[in-house]
This record gives C-alpha cells, sequence and structure tokens, in this order.
C-alpha cells in the first residue's frame, strides 16, 4: 500500500468505539396471539404498506477481511468478541425460519455475513434450504475462498451469487480489505462461480470519496462484455464504526456520468418491484451496470426486506438499533404458527425509513454493524 493512500485511510477512517447496539425489542403482542391468528397467519403489510417479500441472512458474524468502511482492524482485532458457538444459529434453526417466511410470503433468502463462506459445511445449509422450494436462493461473498467452492455451491442448490470487489488496483483494494488479500484470488473466485454455472454473476463495489473512485471506470471496463453486472454502492453510514461523513459518498449520478463519458449508457426497467439497483446498460448492447444510491436517492419507500442476525435477531431496517429475538422462540417450544403471528406482528408495526431521514447527525447513532446484521 502506498502511505499516501495508507494516510488517506487512516484520515478519512475515523474510526470509534464500538458500542454494543445488540439491544431487544419486546415481541409485539406475542403472549395475546388470537388462536386465529396463530392459525392462519397474518397479512403481512406494514405501516407503509410495504410487503415481506426478502429475507437476508447472516451465517457467520466473522470475516477474513477488515474492509475499512465495513469492519475497520481498529475495532474488529484480536481482542474482539464474536459471538460464541452456542449463540449462533443452527442450520436447522435457520432452515425452520426460512419454511416459516416462505410461508409468510418471503420469496427471496440472501445469505451473508460477516463472511458467509467461513461457515463450515455451508453447502449444507444451502441443500436445506433449496429442498423446501419456491425460493430464490443467493449468496453475497468478498470472493477470496470462492474459486474452491464454486461448484460445491451451485451444485448444493444456490442459484445466484454476488461476489464483493472494491477495487482492480492492487494497492487500493489490499488498503481496503486490509487483510493483504490480493485482486487475484477474487477474480479467480468470480471466474470459478462463472464456470460452475452461475450467470449472471453480480460484483458489488462500494465507492469511496478519494479512496477507490479514481478506479470506478477502470471496473466498468473490465467487465463489460463478460456478461457480468458490476453494481456501484454509495458508501453508507451502516454501523457505528465506520466514521461515515457525507463528504465520503460519491452519489450514483457522478459514478454514471464518467462511466458515460467513456462508454455510453443508457437507463432500462428495474426487473422487478423493489429492486434496490437503477439499471443502466451500455448503448452497444455489451452488457449493463446498476447503481445502489441508498444515500442520495433512498429507496426505502420499496423494501420489503427482513435481516436475521447470525444469532437469530430479526431487523426490520439494515440501519436498525435493536431487533426481535427469534432465537428465543427456536429455542422455548414455540409452535410454528405461533412464530408465524409473531413474525406478522413485527412486520405490522414496522415503519422504518431510515435512508430517507438520514443526515450528517443521524450517522452518529447506535446502529448495529453490518457484518452481524449481515450485508
Ligand atoms: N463478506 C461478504 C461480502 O464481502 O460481500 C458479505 C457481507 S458484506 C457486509 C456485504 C456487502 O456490504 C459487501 O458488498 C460490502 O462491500 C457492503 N458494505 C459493507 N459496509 C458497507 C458500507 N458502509 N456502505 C456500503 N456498502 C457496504
Amino acid at each position: 500500500m502506498s502511505e499516501r493512500l495508507q494516510s488517506k485511510l487512516r484520515m478519512t477512517d475515523r474510526v470509534v468505539p464500538i458500542v454494543d447496539a445488540r439491544r431487544v425489542k419486546p415481541l409485539p403482542g406475542v403472549g395475546t396471539l388470537r388462536a386465529a391468528e396463530a392459525k392462519s397467519g397474518i397479512d403481512t403489510r406494514d405501516t407503509l404498506g410495504r410487503p415481506l417479500r426478502d429475507l437476508r441472512i447472516s451465517v457467520t458474524d466473522r470475516c477474513n477481511f477488515r474492509c475499512t468502511y465495513c469492519m475497520p482492524r481498529e475495532v474488529f482485532g484480536p481482542d474482539y468478541q464474536f459471538l460464541p458457538r452456542s449463540a449462533v444459529l443452527s442450520f436447522e434453526e435457520i432452515a425452520r425460519l426460512v419454511r416459516i417466511f416462505h410461508s409468510q410470503g418471503v420469496t427471496k433468502i440472501r445469505l451473508t455475513g460477516g463472511e458467509p463462506l467461513l461457515r463450515k459445511n455451508l453447502e449444507r445449509l444451502i441443500g436445506m434450504i433449496a429442498d423446501i422450494g419456491g425460493l430464490e436462493l443467493t449468496l453475497t461473498t468478498n470472493g477470496s475462498i470462492l474459486a474452491r467452492k464454486a461448484r460445491l455451491l451451485r451444485s448444493a442448490g444456490l442459484q445466484r451469487i454476488t461476489v464483493s470487489l472494491d477495487s482492480l488496483d492492487e494497492s487500493v483494494f489490499r488498503a481496503m480489505n486490509d487483510a493483504d488479500y490480493p485482486v487475484s484470488s477474487v477474480l479467480a473466485g468470480i471466474d470459478a462461480a462463472a464456470e460452475a454455472g452461475f450467470s449472471p454473476i453480480k460484483i458489488n463495489m462500494v465507492v469511496k470519496r478519494g479512496i477507490n473512485d479514481h478506479t470506478v471506470v477502470d471496473m466498468a471496463r473490465h467487465f463489460k462484455g463478460s456478461g457480468h453486472i458490476v453494481r456501484y454502492i454509495e458508501f453508507m453510514d451502516v454501523g457505528a464504526t465506520n466514521g461515515w461523513r457525507m463528504d465520503d459518498v460519491v452519489p450514483s449520478a457522478e459514478i454514471v456520468r464518467r462511466i458515460d463519458a467513456e462508454m455510453p449508457l443508457e437507463p432500462i426497467d428495474p426487473n422487478y418491484f423493489g429492486e434496490v439497483a437503477e439499471r443502466w446498460r451500455y448503448r452497444d448492447g455489451s452488457g449493463e451496470i446498476g447503481v445502489i444510491s441508498s444515500v442520495t436517492q433512498a429507496f426505502c419507500r420499496t423494501c420489503t426486506r427482513a435481516r436475521l442476525s447470525t444469532e437469530g435477531m430479526l431487523y426490520t431496517c439494515l440501519f436498525a438499533n435493536a431487533g426481535y429475538d427469534l432465537r428465543n422462540l427456536l429455542r422455548t417450544d414455540t409452535t410454528d404458527a405461533a412464530i408465524v403471528a409473531a413474525i406478522g406482528r413485527i412486520w405490522q408495526v414496522r415503519a422504518d425509513r431510515y435512508s430517507e431521514i438520514r443526515t450528517e447527525a443521524t450517522a452518529g447513532l447506535r446502529k448495529i454493524e453490518m457484518s452481524y446484521i449481515g450485508g
């Protein structure tokens, strides 16, 4: 890493001490379930009329990267206490919840973390979820060990994969992952995933001004024509440790402008209601890119996502500061019908729209870390 970049990372990544925001909210009205409700489930629309359609599941809070914007080494160092094994949901517990969520209209599951490929025998969980049927099953990974696992994941029933890659520039990438992983390990993972039959592969690049934004166009050029879709993500104020400032955000509109100047683009329609990425295609027909503008163009109004943490807390927003303890229900002989009703109640009272109300001041609020809640 160049000294200039190193000092820039130090200057911009003002790290604040971690606060434990893993607070538990009481489950709304679970003790007073009416029998009829428990039998039939509940209409899952929240207070803003949004249905529950997606569940993101964090299968581990551990990661082999220390991305400066997500798990800064100063906080997630050798003394950081990750969850003990006993706190982590088992595959059976996760699969049970997936079945229950599916019965309530969830059609898409994303496995994430931490780094999901660090969870031992993950392919077994994938097989269990695939056996439920009727679900789109996807995974987000940093790609560092994907080359070894791609075929296994595919044959277990994983349908789609997203790989995070913040730059093709070796020194920029190593500085951002802060764990000395080379670009080549991630590119090898992407190639292996393509060979295993994943298509299209999405490649997520978080863009931070002054750190990797000068490599945005290189990334587009590299994957143009490959069939893979690069998606540029605005740097967000998730958690409380990444020292987020509005000045660090490169608006998606600027990213589109920069790429368009060299490789002309035109907008295209979303694939489905609530798609987070805004789609653009190359005018010469050689593929598409996406931009995820959660800071400059909040998409809370169409957010149909719930998030399950590694230890079974349910969060109704990426920027939440407290969750609902589903693990306790799983481990206390609660029936599926009662869990259905609890989830329905949680969703019915949901009013989250953090990205619409974000300011520099809200960025400092106690929020759950992304590695814990799942990206
Ligand atoms: N370890 C996996 C990975 O690297 O893809 C999955 C978890 S990671 C938390 C999921 C995604 O969240 C990654 O694409 C990562 O770059 C993104 N991410 C993490 N912190 C972010 C932030 N502050 N702003 C925007 N995206 C962020």
